[in-house]
This record gives C-alpha cells, sequence and structure tokens, in this order.
C-alpha cells in the first residue's frame, strides 16, 4: 500500500510541489474524516443513506419548525461518531504542515473538530461549515460547549432551550438554508488568493461557496492539486488529481522528498549531471 504510494509519480510530484511552495492554502471535507471512522454523508455507508431523518434536521427550517426534529437531533447527537473519533494520519499530516511553516489557512467544510484535535492551530483553521463541539442559541449570541448540552439531554431534556433568552438551542454547525458566517468565508478568500498552492482534500467540491476557492486560487497563479477517491466538480481545474488513500497520501507528501527513496531515472539524471 503505502510503498506503492512512495513510488506513485504523482504523489512524488505533490512533495516536490510542497517542498517547494511557501504558501500553501488546504481545504478539507468529509472524505479526510472517514478513516477516522465517520461516515460521510452521501456515500453507501452515509449518514443521510442510513438515516434520511438527519438530513431533515439538517435544514434549519425543519429545525425551527418541528420539535420533534430537534427532539430526534438531539437524541442522535448523543452517540455521534465524533466523540469517540480520533484524528488519523491525514489531520496529523496537515498539523505538521504547520509545523513547516508553509500553511496559509486550513479551511475546512467538515465540523467534527478533528484538525484542532490533530494539533493544527485555531488561527489557521477556518471551520466553514461550523462546529459541532459547540452550541449556539439561535437567537441570542450564547454559545458553549456541546457536552454541557448534552448532559442536560442525559438529565432527561429534550427540546433544549438558551439559558440565556430561552431561544431554540442548536448545534454550532451550519445547517441547509442558514447563511455561512462572513468573516469565516472573507478568511477562506484571502486565503486562496494569498497561496501558490491549493489541495484540496476529501471533497467533492460540489458545495458552494466554499468550493470557490479553489478557482479563486487558479485565478492568481495558483497549482490546484485535489486528492479525493471519487471523481470532483473541478477535476479539470487541477494540475494534479490523486486517487489515492487520503491519510497515506499526506504523510508521504508532507514529509518531503528527502523522505522519498530515489528513482532509477532519478539516479541517471543525477548520474548525468555528475559526468
Ligand atoms: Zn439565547
Amino acid at each position: 500500500m503505502a510503498d506503492d504510494l512512495l513510488h506513485d509519480a504523482k504523489v512524488r510530484e505533490l512533495t516536490r510541489w510542497i517542498d517547494e511552495c511557501d504558501r500553501i492554502t488546504v481545504l478539507t471535507g468529509a472524505g479526510i474524516s472517514t478513516d477516522s471512522g465517520i461516515p460521510d454523508f452521501r456515500g453507501p455507508n452515509g449518514i443521510w443513506t442510513k438515516n434520511p431523518k438527519a438530513e431533515k434536521a439538517s435544514n434549519i427550517q425543519n429545525f425551527l419548525s418541528d420539535p420533534e426534529v430537534r427532539k430526534a437531533s438531539w437524541r442522535d447527537r448523543l452517540d455521534n461518531r465524533a466523540w469517540s473519533a480520533d484524528p488519523n494520519d491525514g489531520h496529523r499530516a496537515l498539523a505538521r504542515l504547520e509545523r513547516r511553516n508553509k500553511l496559509v489557512a486550513l479551511i475546512t467544510q467538515n465540523v467534527d473538530g478533528l484538525h484542532h484535535a490533530a494539533g493544527s492551530s485555531p488561527a489557521k483553521v477556518v471551520e466553514v461549515h461550523g462546529t459541532l463541539r459547540e452550541v449556539a442559541c439561535l437567537e441570542c449570541s450564547y454559545r458553549d460547549d456541546m457536552q454541557i448540552a448534552l448532559n442536560r439531554v442525559r438529565q432527561g431534556e429534550e427540546d433544549l432551550d438558551c439559558p440565556e433568552c430561552g431561544g431554540i438551542l442548536k448545534s454550532a454547525t451550519i445547517s441547509f438554508g442558514q447563511s455561512l458566517v462572513q468573516r469565516d468565508l472573507l478568511r477562506a478568500e484571502v486565503a486562496a488568493q494569498n497561496c501558490d498552492l491549493m489541495i484540496a482534500i476529501g471533497t467533492t467540491l460540489a458545495v458552494y461557496p466554499v468550493a470557490a476557492v479553489v478557482p479563486a486560487a487558479q485565478r492568481v497563479g495558483a497549482k490546484i492539486a485535489i486528492i479525493n477517491a471519487e471523481p470532483t466538480e473541478m477535476d479539470h481545474l487541477a494540475d494534479l488529481v490523486i486517487r489515492e488513500s487520503i491519510s497515506e497520501v499526506l504523510s508521504i507528501a508532507v514529509s518531503g522528498v528527502s523522505n522519498l527513496p530515489v528513482e532509477a531515472n532519478e539516479e541517471e539524471a543525477r548520474d548525468e549531471k555528475q559526468s
């Protein structure tokens, strides 16, 4: 597996690019977290494929208008896989990329908090779809730790209200029908316009406006690399498309060219140079 990838021409190319580029912006989606046991949404084992009610709860209108949707949503939250999930080698590699001082921003569509758990700093991570680790009031500015809200559910509350204003409480994620946080969106756009390499990972790049960071980076001349198991909406824009294991590819590519085995043709090229 990983041994073959060390000799994969595309993986080696990405490794070179990461060495050469100084301003790298990364976009991640659900695909980076599947190795941590968190299912994606619409795949064969997707959350919404298996539980259509969860998809209903992800629409803000349904959540606001139907107490039963809210109650089901809080019950589902109790046994969410994200609470027990650990970051994987892909998350950890991106934390290493930051320590190499190359990361402009780590934009993520994920709400699982695993980039933070892997050691990426809050100053670099832009959670454009919010976070499952906190709750927010839909009326006022109250925010708190998700676990405090879940303790209320465990103690028997079914439909949580805001302790400050009595408004409806919800996970601090962006549901369908809710607008994104402008400040986060702006940070993502600025990061896209200030990079020399954009790496889109584990996302089909079908969800706007966040997917627009890829063409935005391309317009300023950045190289575009996509790592995803399936074809994406923007493969045609990419300079490099890799359809291999995300955690394995990132582990290799972030470790640098000096950690790659020397290929036979590279040895020849080196010998020619020396002679
Ligand atoms: Zn409130």
